[in-house]
C-alpha cells in the first residue's frame, strides 16, 4: 500500500474520531472522553502527516510540538475555570494566525514551482487569500476580545459615527487587493497591504462589540478560525485540515446561535448594534424600592419550612468555588424532605456549561439541572429561589424594562418564587453592567456574603 492511501485511511479514522469525540462532548458524562478521543484523533494526524516527508525538517517540528505543548499544557494548569473564555479567545486566535501562516506557505510553495506555462492555479490563489484575509482578522479580534474579557482594556462596546461604513470600505479594499493579487501573484505588494487590512479589520469587528455580547463574539470568532483553517486545507491540498476545519466552522456557528437565542439577539443585532448603547425607547421609569437584606440564621428558618427549593447559580458561585458547599445544603435540604432542583441559563457564568461542569465536579446530579426553559413554566411553584452568585441571568429588566440593554434576553424569572434569596457581596451589578430590579423586589431577601462562607453558614444553621 502507498503511504498516500495510508496518510488518507488514517485521515478518515482521524475524521470519525473527531466527530464522535464531538459527540460525546455534547454531555458533562462524557465530556471528558469525548476530549480524549478527539486530541487522539489529532494526534494520529500529525504523525502521518509527517510521513510522507513532504516537511522541512523533523527537528523543527519536534521543537514547535514540544514548545507547543508546553505553552499549552502550562496554560491549561494555570488557567481558573472563571478564565476560560479568554483562553479560548486566545487559541482561536493562534489558530486564525496559524492558517494564516499555512496559507502565505502554501503561496509561496506554489510561487516557487510555478513557471509562465504553468502559473498558480486560481483555485489556489483564491483559497490562500480566504485563508489570509479571515486567519488575519481571526487573530486581531480574538486578541481584542481576549483583552476586553480579562478586562485588561474596557469591555464596553466602542462605537463611532460612520462606523459601519469605514468597515465597509476596508471590506472592500480587502476584495480589491484579493482582485489585483489574483491578477498578479508575483507581486505580493497587494497580499502584504490585504494582511494589513484584515488584521485592522478584525480590530474594527470586535471594537463595537462588548458587555454581555461578548460570548457570542468568542463563539464567532472560533468558527472563523474553523473557516480559516478549513481555507488553509484547500490550500495547501489537505483533507483533514479541511474536515477539521469545517467542523469547527461549523459547530462554532451552531454555538453562536444557541447563544443568540438564549439573549434573544440576532446576529446582526450583536455584531452591529453595540450592547448597552442607549436606546431611545420610552419605558416606565423602575422604582428602586427597598433592600431587604437578611442574616443566614433567618433565611434557614424560610429554607426549613420550605417544600421546594430552585437554586439558579451564577458566576458568584465560580469565583467563590461554592459548588461543593451548594451540594451540602442540597443534601441537608433533601434530607428534610424538600425538593431541591437547579436552574441553568445558557450563559450563567462565563462560559457555555460554566454551571454544569462546577456542578459535576461537587457530584450533583445532571437529572437535577434544569435548563431555563424546563424551569420557567413552574417557577410560581417553588417556595424558595436561591440564587447564588447570579445577577444578569435572573435580571427581571429583560421582561419589564423596554429600556434596558437586556430587554427580550430570555433570563431564569426568580422573582416569581414565592421568597427568592439573593446571594452575593454587595449590590454590584453583574457582566453586563446594569442595574437589577429583583433585588428590589417585596419578596427578595438580599444574603450579603461571599458564596462559600454564606453557604456555611445556611449549612451550620442547619446543625
Ligand atoms: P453576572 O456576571 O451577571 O453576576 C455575577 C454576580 O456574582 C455579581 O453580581 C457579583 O456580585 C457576584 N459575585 C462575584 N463574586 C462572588 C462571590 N465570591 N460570592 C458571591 N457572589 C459573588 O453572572 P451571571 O452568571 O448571572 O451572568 C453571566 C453574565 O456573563 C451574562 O451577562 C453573560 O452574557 C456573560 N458572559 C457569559 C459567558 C458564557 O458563555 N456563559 C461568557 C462571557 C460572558 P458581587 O460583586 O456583589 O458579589
Amino acid at each position: 500500500m502507498s503511504t498516500e492511501i495510508i496518510i488518507n485511511l488514517v485521515y478518515v479514522a482521524s475524521a470519525v474520531l473527531f466527530i464522535f469525540g464531538l459527540k460525546l462532548l455534547g454531555s458533562p458524562d462524557t465530556a471528558r472522553r469525548g476530549n480524549l478521543i478527539s486530541a487522539a484523533g489529532m494526534f494520529i494526524a500529525v504523525v502521518v502527516t509527517l510521513l510522507d516527508q513532504k516537511i522541512i525538517a523533523y527537528e523543527y517540528i519536534a521543537l514547535g510540538i514540544v514548545l507547543g505543548a508546553l505553552v499549552g499544557a502550562v496554560a491549561a494548569r494555570k488557567v481558573a475555570m472563571t478564565g476560560m473564555p479568554e483562553l479560548v479567545a486566545l487559541f482561536n486566535g493562534f489558530g486564525g494566525l496559524a492558517s494564516l501562516m499555512v496559507g502565505w506557505a502554501a503561496l509561496a510553495m506554489a510561487l516557487s514551482i510555478a513557471d509562465t506555462t504553468a502559473p498558480v492555479p486560481l483555485f489556489t490563489l483564491v483559497t490562500v487569500f480566504v485563508s489570509i484575509l479571515i486567519g488575519g482578522l481571526t487573530f486581531t479580534g480574538s486578541l481584542l476580545a481576549y483583552g476586553k474579557l480579562s478586562e485588561r482594556i474596557s469591555g464596553r462596546p466602542f462605537m463611532y459615527d460612520g462606523q459601519r461604513i469605514i468597515n465597509g470600505l476596508i471590506l472592500l479594499a480587502v476584495l480589491a487587493c484579493a482582485v489585483l493579487f489574483i491578477l498578479d501573484p508575483t507581486n505580493q505588494n497587494w497580499l502584504y497591504l490585504a494582511v494589513a487590512l484584515a488584521l485592522v479589520l478584525g480590530v474594527m469587528f470586535v471594537l463595537p462589540i462588548g458587555g454581555a455580547d461578548m460570548p457570542v463574539v468568542i463563539a464567532l470568532l472560533n468558527s472563523l478560525s474553523g473557516v480559516a483553517a478549513a481555507a488553509a486545507g484547500f490550500a495547501i491540498g489537505n483533507i483533514l485540515l479541511i474536515v477539521a476545519g469545517s467542523l469547527v466552522g461549523a459547530s462554532g456557528l451552531i454555538l453562536t446561535n444557541i447563544m443568540c437565542k438564549a439573549m434573544n439577539r440576532s446576529l446582526r443585532n450583536v455584531l452591529f448594534s453595540g450592547f448597552g448603547v442607549v436606546k431611545k425607547v420610552s419605558g416606565p421609569v423602575v422604582e428602586q424600592g427597598e433592600v431587604n437584606p437578611i442574616t443566614a440564621d433567618d433565611a434557614y428558618y424560610i429554607l426549613e419550612a420550605a417544600a421546594s427549593v430552585v437554586i439558579i447559580p451564577g458566576y458568584g458561585m465560580a469565583v467563590a468555588q461554592a459548588q461543593h458547599a451548594v451540594k451540602e445544603l442540597q443534601t441537608i435540604l433533601e434530607g428534610n424532605g424538600v425538593e431541591v432542583v437547579y436552574a441553568i441559563h445558557p450563559v450563567a457564568g462565563r462560559m457555555p456549561g460554566h454551571m454544569n461542569v462546577l456542578l459535576a465536579e461537587a457530584d450533583v446530579p445532571y437529572d437535577l439541572l434544569l435548563e431555563m426553559d424546563q424551569v420557567n413554566p413552574r417557577l410560581e411553584t417553588f417556595d424558595v429561589a436561591l440564587v447564588i452568585g447570579a445577577n444578569d441571568v435572573v435580571n427581571p429588566a429583560a421582561r419589564e424594562v423596554e429600556s434596558s440593554p437586556i430587554y427580550g434576553m430570555p433570563v431564569i424569572n426568580a422573582d416569581k418564587a414565592r421568597t427568592v434569596f439573593v446571594l452575593k457581596r454587595s449590590m454590584a451589578s453583574g457582566f453586563a453592567g446594569i442595574d437589577n430590579p429583583l433585588f428590589f423586589k417585596e419578596n427578595t431577601r438580599m444574603l450579603f456574603g461571599d458564596a462559600k462562607e454564606m453557604l456555611g453558614n445556611l449549612v451550620k444553621a442547619f446543625d
